[in-house]
C-alpha cells in the first residue's frame, strides 16, 4: 500500500521583513498565497529510510537525511516511538532553491503522506507543531490557501481570498540560497532603522475582494533589493514581464524565482510567451491561486 500527498508551491504578496533579532532570526509579516504548482509525495512502507526524486531539477535535491521530506517522516515516527522504514518518491514541479518553498511543501507531503500510511493520526496542531519545528514555511504548506505568517512566519492566521489570481512565475538559471539572501538584507540595512513589519490593510482587503488590479498596487518583498543584489539579471526578467503586460512584477520569497500577477488566464498565457521569448529565464509557469494545502490523492 502507498499514500500520495500532493502539495502547492507559495507566493509572498507581501513579505515585511524586520531587523535582525538577538537570535540571528528576522520578525516577519508574511502573506502566503498557495499557487498551483505542485510536487507529489509518495509515501511506501519500506526496510530503511529511502528518498528518491524524479522531475528537471531532480539531480539538485539531497536524497540523505537532510531532505526536508526525510526530517519530517523521522520527526514524526520519533514523536510515535516508530522506526522511520518508508520510501519517500518525491515528484518535483516546484523550482528548487526558487523562493517557492519546495522543501517546505515536501516536507508537509512527508509529514500527512506518514501519517497516513503509519495509521499515527496525529491532530492537525501536532502535525503543524512538526512542520514549525522543520522550517517557517512549512506550517503554510500543510494548510494552503491563503495565510498571514507572524512570528518567524510560522505563526499562521488564515486569511480570506475573494476569487482566482492569474501569476506567471519565471524560473531563473541558477538558485538562491535563502540564508545568502537574509544575509545580504543584512548587509544593506547595516545603519539604518528598520521598522516593524506589519501586514497591509489594502493587501489584505485587496485579496479578500479578488481583486488583482488592487493586489498588485500593494504587494511587496523586502527580501527584494537583497535578492536583485544577488542576482542583478533578475531585473531584466522583472523588466521583461512588466513590458508584456503584468500588473505587478516582484521577486518571489528569497528568489530567483519572478512572480508576475496577470489580470486573468489569458494575460497570463500572453506573459509567460513574451518571458520565453525574451530569453531572461530559463521557464515560465503559468499557475493559479490560491490552492489548496497538502492533499491526500
Ligand atoms: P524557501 O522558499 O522556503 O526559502 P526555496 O524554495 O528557496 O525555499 P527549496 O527548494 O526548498 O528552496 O530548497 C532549498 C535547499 O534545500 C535546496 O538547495 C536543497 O539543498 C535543500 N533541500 C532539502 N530538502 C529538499 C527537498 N525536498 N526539495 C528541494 N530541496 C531540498
Amino acid at each position: 500500500m502507498s499514500v500520495t500527498v500532493r502539495v502547492p508551491a507559495k507566493v509572498n504578496v507581501q513579505l515585511a521583513v524586520g531587523g535582525a533579532r538577538p537570535d540571528g532570526f528576522h520578525d516577519l509579516a508574511n502573506v502566503f498565497l498557495a499557487v498551483g504548482l505542485y510536487d507529489e509525495v509518495t509515501a511506501t512502507p519500506a526496510d530503511e529510510l529511502r528518498i528518491t526524486c524524479e522531475g528537471p531539477d531532480a539531480g539538485q535535491v539531497p536524497l540523505d537525511r537532510t531532505n526536508l521530506a526525510a526530517r519530517a517522516a523521522i520527526a514524526l515516527a520519533a514523536r510515535h516511538g516508530l522506526a522511520p522504514d518508508v520510501h519517500l518518491h518525491i515528484a518535483k514541479d516546484i523550482p528548487v532553491a526558487g523562493g517557492m518553498a519546495g522543501g517546505s511543501a515536501d516536507a508537509a507531503g512527508a509529514l500527512l503522506a506518514c501519517d497516513t500510511l503509519w495509521g499515527t493520526n496525529a491532530a492537525r496542531d501536532e502535525l503543524l507543531d512538526i512542520c514549525a519545528e522543520l522550517g517557517s514555511d512549512v506550517p503554510f504548506s500543510l494548510v494552503g490557501g491563503a495565510a498571514l505568517g507572524t512570528g518567524r512566519g510560522e505563526r499562521l492566521r488564515a486569511l480570506e481570498v475573494g476569487g482566482t489570481f492569474h501569476w506567471v512565475f519565471a524560473v531563473a538559471d541558477g538558485g538562491l540560497s535563502t540564508p545568502a539572501v537574509y544575509g545580504e538584507f543584512d548587509r544593506l540595512s547595516e545603519g539604518v532603522r528598520v521598522p516593524e513589519p506589519v501586514a497591509s490593510q489594502e493587501l489584505l482587503d485587496a485579496l479578500a475582494k479578488g481583486d488583482a488590479a488592487a493586489l498588485a498596487a500593494t504587494v511587496s518583498n523586502d527580501l527584494q533589493p537583497a535578492a536583485l543584489s544577488l542576482f542583478p539579471s533578475l531585473t531584466d526578467t522583472l523588466d521583461a514581464g512588466r513590458a508584456a503586460g503584468a500588473l505587478a512584477a516582484l521577486v518571489s520569497g528569497s528568489g530567483p524565482t519572478t512572480a508576475f500577477l496577470t489580470r486573468d488566464a489569458e494575460a497570463a498565457g500572453a506573459v509567460a510567451q513574451a518571458l520565453l521569448a525574451s530569453g531572461t529565464c530559463r521557464t515560465a509557469r503559468v499557475a493559479p491561486s490560491p490552492a489548496p494545502g497538502a492533499t491526500v490523492l
